[in-house]
């Protein structure tokens, strides 16, 4: 293709999909697979969440990376969030698109497009970035020198999740300094972010790696403060983790994401008495149709693998005993039916917690939300593919 092709906006963009479903209609006319989202729940899950945090005396700026969903994020800013993470600059464009005017990118970006579109999004928007390399500093510091913006930024560090991040103590106060040393940059704070212990699935297992992280980030705030750098801002925590986060003293924001809707494998997660945790409650459903029924043990659904992501785990049929999602392949789910199970009919519609919701959401155009069995709003996934 030629270069001017490429420069040409296309004539008749390839818009949406149209929506499986219309305002007003019963749930079982929705079309499947799609994605239900059950308003009360969700209110009820945003309600909670910042109840927890404002009686900690912290911020919530929850991730957007679970719903990549406007209308979410600004449910969530009205219950009191100061903003959202988002973990790319086309998510963080997106939000800023629908509304939300504080945008924290819980991540490292690095390559000149991608930084270009940072600055860019800076004239409107207020942005913050992680950092947990010089260079990477350099390289923002002269993107927003010529966007004429300034951007708030996070020393990351690693507290144990072994992904991003310096490690604590001396390397980020040495980063620190970089980032206060480079004009169109403003030092922020740290991001803290112990992902790996979201999933533990014990309490004490869970306080154990966050007491780790909790000690390397005050000793790494206390070097910071010696050296003369305040913490506007220390920043981590996700949905398994974050009352600990939150009584810490140390953190003061949080981000937890997947409280709004709660996947099958947080369901996993247990309390101390072994049950599990019942905080939040499950509010995002993969709505399918039963299309064949080959064997009384076995049914077929229309959602396999395109219809949802299964890297933690299957999803669970909701309040249906017996009924097991056993496998999938590109657009079917081979359902078992117990012995003691009724077996759905074929056209029956079925509702299924997905086993991880963030990569899930990310493969559907629309949320279909529904109220007491009615359709009340479709809501675009307004950052599905904003991977950039
Ligand atoms: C994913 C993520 C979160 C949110 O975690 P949940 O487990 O979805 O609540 C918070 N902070 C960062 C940096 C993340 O990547």
């Amino acid at each position: 293709m030629s270069q001017t092709a490429y420069a040409q906006p296309l004539a008749s963009p390839a818009g949406r999909v149209p929506p499986p479903a219309e305002p007003g209609m019963a749930l079982g006319e929705v079309d499947t697979p799609s994605l239900v989202v059950e308003l009360g729940a969700v209110e009820r899950n945003v309600a909670r969440m910042a109840e927890a945090t404002r009686e900690a005396g912290v911020r919530l700026r929850p991730h957007a990376k679970t719903h990549k969903c406007g209308a979410i994020a600004l449910a969530q800013m009205s219950a009191g969030a100061v903003g959202v993470c988002c973990q790319k600059v086309s998510e963080a464009a997106a939000m800023a698109a629908a509304g939300v005017t504080d945008v924290l990118v819980s991540n490292q970006i690095v390559g000149q497009r991608k930084i270009e579109r940072l600055a860019d999004l800076a004239r409107t928007t207020s942005v913050g970035v992680c950092v947990d390399d010089a260079r990477n500093v350099a390289a923002l510091g002269a993107a927003a020198q010529a966007a004429g913006v300034e951007l708030e930024v996070l020393v990351e560090i690693d507290v144990g999740a072994r992904r991003c991040g310096v490690l604590p103590g001396a390397p980020a106060v040495a980063l620190a300094e970089a980032v206060s040393a480079t004009e169109g940059l403003r030092f922020g704070g740290l991001q803290a972010y112990q992902g790996s212990a979201q999933h533990l699935r014990t309490p004490d297992e869970r306080s154990a790696a966050i007491e780790n992280a909790i000690t390397a980030t005050g000793e790494t705030v206390a070097k910071l403060q010696a050296a003369g750098f305040e913490c506007r801002t220390v920043a981590g925590a996700g949905t398994g983790t974050f009352d600990l986060e939150a009584a810490s003293g140390v953190y003061n924001e949080l981000q937890a994401g997947s409280y709004v809707f709660m996947d099958a494998d947080y369901a996993r997660n247990l309390d101390a008495g072994g049950s599990p945790i019942t905080t939040f409650e499950h509010s995002l459903f993969m709505y399918a149709t039963v299309m064949s029924t080959p064997s009384e043990e076995r049914v077929i659904i229309d959602a396999g693998l395109k219809s949802m992501s299964v890297d933690s785990g299957l999803p669970i049929v909701s309040d249906w005993p017996g009924l097991e999602y056993v496998s999938a392949s590109d657009e079917h789910g081979n359902l078992a039916v117990g012995a003691d199970a009724r077996r759905p009919a074929l056209g029956e519609k079925l509702m299924l917690i997905p086993g991880h919701c963030d990569p899930t959401v990310n493969l559907y155009d629309w949320l279909v939300a529904v109220r007491d069995g009615r359709v009340e709003a479709l809501w675009p996934v307004d950052a599905r593919g904003a991977v950039y």
